[in-house]
């Protein structure tokens, strides 16, 4: 029985309950003279559903919906429709402040949602900005259909790992094929023989993830997050002065962005600019201030149509002086990218300021207490297990073979010296964009959706580790070094309980733009690395330095492809999670999805994939098609 199904209606109509058949499987649109807002279908999730306003539901709606996994609170955006099916029959309820639900709080301008038992949603079209976890199906889509369908995943990053997990949890047996011999992919990190963790990148976790901290409490690991001060913390550089006995006592001085914790977004931002006066002058503040009303004004939609410019052409068009490139967005470009303002696009920018000053935690930064391979990937692993799926290392995929219509058929990969061959029903790519492009079959290259992938190359970007005999710091923060190489950097032995050391320092830093040093040796880099932090910590390090640190150990790891390069004029190039191929789908932090390259975006993309494959499993069941011959196909559906 299946409990979910396809429900329409619209605001137009006066009463505040309309029992709806249910159960058809064409998409009715509704015309946009009768202006409705409508019900969707309730699988029909994208990565735009949006959250504008809150409401409390009026009384009779609640008992109407009779469920009580119905939060009293859901988020609409003006009128909008909610649904319900009970048996064979739904009712709709006009969502709006007339009809006795209370608006609550503010936020966008689209709206939509979903139970986690998927059998209640509402959405509405429009451009928005997800500032509410995207909900998939928990519940078994398709019971006593014949066997679940089965789903290869291939990359056990968080991308491939959030997929396969949201599939297992809606009852589809899904397994993981990772080439390396590590989980995580770009979270990836490693033991080395004394015992310490080294990692592929120093990672944050930010309040504006909502898939992510959804997927962390979902998995019961939230504890394993550790927020700091809601604060964004600078490097100021500062002239080291040797004193009378030729060593050099001067001490780092940092400037920092409090968001006061009593004020709403976006005041709490707002008062955290204006009351730092080290970096930023008065005029500055103002003239930026100016400059960003439009994408105040017009949000999400604004920052998405400055694609076209990288973030220094949108400053020069807004007459914004080019030092506030040089004190605060050269530091945030390189964070979010790994490349400078003249390169990055401004909606990467635009996009994390938006959610930064929209929400109110939005910048609060968060560490995992230890490595993210065993402290999020492995939880990931057994849930995924648990529900009769697996994850495989060392399974690295070769070739994607095809059916004559141009489905795929069978994965080849490689197991050892030999070959294995693994049929599913539908397969998942959550491999970095880089190495799918190599591993596409000749077949689907001139499809659009693929030939567009060629402008989607990865960035150059370096982790280096450093542990020292001494303390060079006490912040328990994230740090923006301001420095020409070095982007941010923390040390961990503050920041990270798994990594804690009272006595000595370990800093992780990032090293970016990396073009320059990612063909050099170790030592090359690791030496570059000192010279830059004897400018940040002139009293531990360099010849003169009074209270010597010495450098005990270090690693680097290098990812010469990491995350694309989000340069101007991308977005468009970016992949849907489906794909025209009707038993083939994408996952990864580059698929189109609105958080950028980063983990939260990683963790949507895979909630994407799997929402995608139940819808297609779903929409099949309703002429009777078992899930397991949902993903047949006869010809490109492109
Ligand atoms: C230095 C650095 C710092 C970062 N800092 C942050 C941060 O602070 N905050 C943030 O949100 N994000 C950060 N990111 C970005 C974040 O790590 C990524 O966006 C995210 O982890 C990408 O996940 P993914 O699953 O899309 O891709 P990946 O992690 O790349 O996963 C792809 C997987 O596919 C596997 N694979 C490849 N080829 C094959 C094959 N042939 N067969 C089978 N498997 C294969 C790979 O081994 C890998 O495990 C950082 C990244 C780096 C590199």
């Amino acid at each position: 029985m299946i409990k979910i199904g396809e429900i329409l209606g619209s605001s137009s109509s006066r009463s505040n309950w309309r029992p709806r058949g249910v159960r058809s499987r064409s998409l009715h649109r509704i015309s946009r003279r009768s202006r409705s807002l409508f019900i969707h279908r309730i699988l029909f999730t994208q990565q735009d559903i949006l959250v504008e306003r809150s409401v409390t539901l009026s009384q009779p709606c609640r008992s109407a919906l009779g469920d009580n996994r119905n939060p009293q609170k859901i988020s609409i955006a003006g009128d909008i429709t909610l649904s319900v099916i009970s048996g064979d029959t739904s009712a709709m309820c006009p969502l709006r402040p007339g009809m006795g639900h209370r608006p609550h709080g503010y936020g966008e301008t689209h709206a939509a949602f979903a139970t986690s038992a998927g059998n209640v949603i509402a959405r509405r079209r429009g451009p928005r900005m997800a500032v509410a976890p995207l909900q998939v199906p928990s519940e078994p889509v398709v019971g006593g259909m014949g066997r679940p369908a089965r789903i290869a995943v291939v990359g056990a990053g968080l991308a491939g790992l959030s997929c396969a997990k949201y599939l297992s949890e809606a009852g589809f047996q899904a397994d993981v094929y990772e080439a390396r011999d590590v989980l995580g992919g770009k979270v990836a990190a490693w033991k080395d023989d004394e015992g310490d963790y080294y990692e592929t990148g120093l990672h944050i976790f930010f309040g504006a993830y909502p898939n992510m901290l959804s997927l962390f409490q979902e998995l019961g690991i939230s504890d394993r997050l550790q927020w700091k001060s809601h604060s964004m913390i600078f490097n100021v550089p500062t002239e080291a002065t040797a004193d009378a006995d030729g060593l050099v006592r001067t001490r780092p001085v940092y400037s920092r962005f409090d968001f006061p914790e009593w004020l709403p977004a976006p005041l709490n931002g707002i008062v955290a600019i204006l009351r730092n006066n080290d970096l930023l002058t008065w005029g500055e503040k103002v003239r930026f201030a100016i400059g960003l009303l439009p994408a105040i004004v017009f949000g999400r939609r604004y920052a998405e149509n400055c694609d076209s410019l990288s973030w220094t052409e949108w400053l020069q068009r807004q007459r914004i002086p080019e030092r506030v490139n040089k004190e605060v967005f050269s530091a945030m470009s390189k964070a979010l990218n790994f490349i400078g303002p003249d390169e990055i696009s401004t909606t990467v920018i635009m996009t994390a300021l938006n959610r930064f000053l929209q929400e109110k935690n939005g910048s609060k930064m968060a560490f995992l207490d230890g490595s993210p391979s065993e402290r999020l990937c492995e939880p990931l692993v057994d849930f995924i297990t648990a529900r009769g799926g697996s994850v495989q290392l060392e399974r690295p995929l070769k070739r994607i073979a095809l059916n004559p219509d141009g489905s795929v058929r069978y994965l080849v990969l490689r197991k050892g010296r030999d070959e294995e061959i693994v049929k599913a029903d539908a397969y998942v790519s959550a491999m970095p964009v880089d190495i799918l492009k190599r591993l596409l079959p000749d077949e689907w290259r001139a499809l659009p959706l693929f030939a567009n992938l060629k402008h989607l190359v990865g960035v150059p970007v370096i982790n280096v580790h450093l542990w020292f005999d001494r303390k060079l710091t006490d912040v328990d923060h994230l740090l923006f070094s301001r420095s020409e190489l070095l982007s941010v950097y923390a040390d961990m032995s503050n920041t990270c309980k798994g990594y804690a050391d009272d006595n000595r320092s370990m800093l992780e830093l990032v090293l970016a733009p990396a073009d320059e040093y990612i063909g050099k040796s170790d030592e090359d880099i690791v030496d570059a690395t000192m010279a830059e932090l004897q400018r940040l910590f002139p009293q531990h390090i360099g010849e003169q330095a009074a209270e010597k640190a010495n450098l005990r150990k270090y690693h680097v790891v290098k990812t010469p492809r990491s995350v694309y390069k989000t340069t101007k004029g991308l977005e468009s190039y970016r992949p849907t999670q489906t794909t025209p191929i009707i038993n083939f789908f994408l996952a990864g932090d580059f698929t189109k999805q609105m958080y950028l390259a980063s983990m939260e975006g990683a963790v949507l993309s895979g909630k994407l994939a799997a929402t995608e494959i139940i819808k297609t499993v779903f929409e099949a069941s309703q002429d009777g098609t078992p899930p397991a011959e949902a993903f047949l196909s006869s010809s490109f559906e492109n």
